[in-house]
């Protein structure tokens, strides 16, 4: 993610490049190996800007998240802290089935403030991270439960009655 990037994407979306705008993107840019909250990146950027209001970074951070360019990421009760989307990290994420072995992606942009925060706590310029998801699929879980329990079967039992709503499964496509 370069600072044309972000110049870029803010005209696309009709946003006026305003000096607060572009010193804020500059700070993320120059920051783009770290994490760091609004107030770090307010108390950096007033060297340069002495002008600029805590305000304006907060807004302008929200902004930034927004149109997909800055990542906000709290672990826990930690504070809020933003960073560059790092979009050279190749994210591989699987979903496997133990019951029948179907390999399925899984889509979830969450991760990726997760792999920000990775690499904030390692130190780690990150270059692929792969996330493999064992459990049992919608499919293999359907029939378990309609075969009613008789003879054995894989997986953990489950009481009758103790089973979770089913839960409509992002990303299934109707396929049926
Ligand atoms: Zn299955």
């Amino acid at each position: 993610m370069t600072i044309r990037r972000i110049l870029e994407t803010l005209a696309q979306h009709d946003y006026r490049l305003t000096w607060q705008r572009w010193a804020v993107a500059a700070g993320v840019v120059l920051n783009q190996d770290r994490l760091l909250t609004a107030e770090e990146l307010y108390s950096q950027l007033k060297k340069d800007y002495p002008d600029i209001g805590l305000a304006t970074v907060y807004r302008t951070l929200d902004l930034l998240v927004e149109l997909g360019l800055v990542d906000r990421v709290q672990v826990g009760d930690g504070p809020t802290k933003y960073g560059l989307r790092n979009t050279n990290v190749e994210v591989r994420q699987q979903l496997v089935c133990e019951c029948c072995g179907e390999v399925a992606p899984l889509d979830a942009k969450e991760l990726e403030p997760l792999c920000k925060h990775l690499s904030h706590l390692s130190g780690y310029q990150i270059s692929e991270i792969e996330i493999k998801v064992t459990g049992i699929c919608p499919r293999c879980k359907a029939a378990a439960s309609h075969d009613g329990g008789s003879g054995p079967r894989p997986g953990p039992s489950l009481a009758p009655g103790s089973e979770p709503p089913a839960r409509k499964a992002a990303g299934e496509s109707g396929e049926r």
